[in-house]
């Protein structure tokens, strides 16, 4: 299989990407250390919760997590990547907006900062983020996330796009979440058909 694009992002890194229609992106940590961000021009996190709730349960209640089969939407409420096979004990969460330089005291670039340099566009303009390898514990009172995450080696997300767009993932430089070490994330962008020739014995 060839890819269109197989990058390494460092931790603390990002990079940017466009997609076309049918592509599909495989961001895995090759080394099982951390997660990251992911996002694309126009992605609503607000309007994705409620579509997939929609869709689920039939009324308007909102989804944490995108799951395989789940759609990430456009404000419209348009589905503009569809998440395919992941593995991972964590999940992708749609409730946090990502890091930011100011968190941290040294001004390091957090996830909001490195997706805008990404996509290009101020980092005010995100609309939303999809978190990968998270898990969370959720009752009345809070959606309690960011905690202990087992990332095996090979671990992995899958995105195809269902319309040209373009997309941005970051390695997270947070080195506070338990599970997590810094590492190198791996973003490999396929076609469709190279997805469908590589189908046989690849992901869970
Ligand atoms: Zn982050």
């Amino acid at each position: 299989m060839m890819a269109l694009t197989d990058a390494t992002v460092a931790s603390g890194t990002g990079l940017g990407f466009d997609l076309a229609a049918g592509e599909t992106v495989r961001i895995s940590t090759p080394g099982g250390e951390q997660g990251g961000d992911f996002s694309f021009l126009g992605f609503d996190q607000a309007m994705t919760r409620n579509v997939n709730g929609w869709k689920r349960f039939g009324r308007p209640w909102l989804v944490f997590s995108a799951d395989p089969g789940m759609v990430l939407c456009d404000g419209e409420g348009e589905a503009v990547m569809e998440v395919g096979p992941c593995r991972c004990d964590g999940r992708n969460d749609i409730m946090y907006p990502g890091c930011w330089s100011e968190i941290y005291g040294d001004g390091r670039p957090g996830c909001r900062d490195l997706i805008a340099d990404g996509l290009g566009i101020e980092r005010a303009e995100i609309s939303g983020m999809l978190s990968f390898f998270v898990n969370a514990e959720i009752d009345t009172t809070a959606y309690r996330g960011l905690g202990r995450v087992d990332i095996e080696p090979g671990d992995h997300i899958t995105l195809r796009a269902l319309r040209d767009v373009r997309a941005a993932v970051s390695a997270c430089p947070d080195m506070e979440i338990p599970g997590w070490t810094p590492g190198d994330l791996r973003v490999e962008v396929t076609s469709l058909r190279d997805r469908m020739s590589n189908d046989q014995g690849e992901d869970q």
